[in-house]
């Protein structure tokens, strides 16, 4: 049986391969043709059909699960393909296999009828929360480089990655920005809470970017926003004060989120400023109005639970530096310097870890 675990989400489906490297001769011997041929077909290959794609970049080796050694690949593809994958998995002949792939996320249940129809696999079920914290645990102290922060976010020339010590991780909170987004207050291995969340994640940046630039895929928007000057679009603190405000201790070009007299979006009701701003500038605005709201509302969970470490993951911070400088300067900035905000390598990739990990098939 080749060792899957997928995270079926509302956007991304994420599939893990463990891939075992310590086969024996009489297990090689004894090992189906078409195992070996799907194996074969998964490591050799980067690109799935259109859609799927391998992230070499993250691939784990001499890793250790369940007692075996081998190598972790990891894959993606939009849900919306589900479809399409499966006919793939069954032209390479995964109908011909007696197999049961651990799987988490809300397709898990969705497509629970397709995976038994089309290619006769059964799907085990995990709970997405106890998959996401059990698989982040795992590979943050599987891989040595996982989690790191952004020092100097504000500054281009001096923004740089530095690894962070997570030996001693409890207590922590986990924001998990995929579609929507999660907040966990995590205690330890088996203890923590779903405190909050909101429906305003990556998802939602997404669609209105994709409605206010016309752009078509997520790595697309995140070219756009990259170009772009958010405070073309957003009222400022200083065209409503004319210049920085004190009392505050506000610099006039920042877009505070959680200062109620600042707006997103606030120039854009008038029709000059429309025609003035690019769709860049648009798609700037829009991940900075998502970020900063998920940022603030972090901060607020950090408050209430008296803890001083988040942990952001989730497919929104894939190739999105600029969210991720922005959220460490939010949480550092908004606390006086007591919010720490880390980030992890394998930022979407743990609730399909944590049920291969939960899997004793
Ligand atoms: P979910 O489990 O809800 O699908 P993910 O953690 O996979 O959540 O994150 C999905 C979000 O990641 C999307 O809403 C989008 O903002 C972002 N994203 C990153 N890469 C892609 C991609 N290649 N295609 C679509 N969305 C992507």
């Amino acid at each position: 049986m080749p060792w899957f675990g997928m995270d079926i989400g509302g956007t991304l489906s994420k599939l893990v391969y463990f891939e075992p490297k310590d086969i024996t001769r009489d297990e090689a011997d004894a090992e189906v043709e078409t195992l070996k041929n799907i194996r074969r077909y998964l490591t050799k290959n980067s690109a799935y059909g259109k859609t799927g794609h391998r992230d070499t970049h993250l691939q784990m080796n001499n890793i250790t699960i369940h007692g075996r050694k081998g190598t972790l690949h990891f894959i993606r593809f939009p849900t919306s393909e589900m479809g399409n994958f499966l006919a793939l998995a069954k032209s390479k002949g995964m109908a011909t296999l007696v197999t049961t792939v651990c799987a988490t996320g809300g397709g898990a249940f969705k497509f629970e009828e397709n995976f038994k129809r089309e290619v006769n696999m059964s799907l085990a079920k995990f709970d997405e929360l106890d998959s996401l914290i059990h698989g982040m645990l795992y590979i943050e102290t599987t891989n040595s480089h996982e989690c790191y922060y952004w020092s100097n976010p504000t500054d281009d020339a001096l923004c740089h990655k530095v690894p962070y010590d997570f030996s001693e991780p409890y207590p922590f909170l986990l924001v998990n920005i995929g579609s929507g987004v999660s907040i966990l207050a995590v205690y330890g291995p088996n203890n923590y809470k779903r405190i909050s969340g909101t429906s305003l994640g990556g998802g939602t940046f997404l669609g209105l970017c994709c409605l206010l630039t016309g752009c078509n895929s997520f790595e697309e928007a995140i070219e756009l926003a990259a170009g772009g000057d958010s405070t073309r679009v957003d009222k400022l603190v200083k065209d409503i004060y004319g210049g920085d405000y004190d009392r505050f201790d506000l610099p006039g070009d920042l877009v505070a989120s959680s200062f109620p007299q600042l707006c997103s979006f606030g120039q854009m009701n008038s029709k000059e400023r429309r025609n003035a701003v690019s769709k860049e500038d648009l798609a700037r605005a829009t991940l900075v109005t998502i970020t900063n709201n998920i940022g603030s509302i972090t901060r607020m969970c950090a408050l209430n639970e008296k803890i001083e470490r988040v942990v952001f993951v989730g497919n929104f911070l894939r190739v999105n530096p600029i969210s991720m400088k922005l959220l460490a300067y939010a949480m550092d900035y908004w606390s006086n310097g007591t919010l720490k905000a880390l980030f992890l390598e394998h930022e979407g990739y743990f609730g399909a870890v944590g049920c291969l990990l939960q899997f004793n098939g």
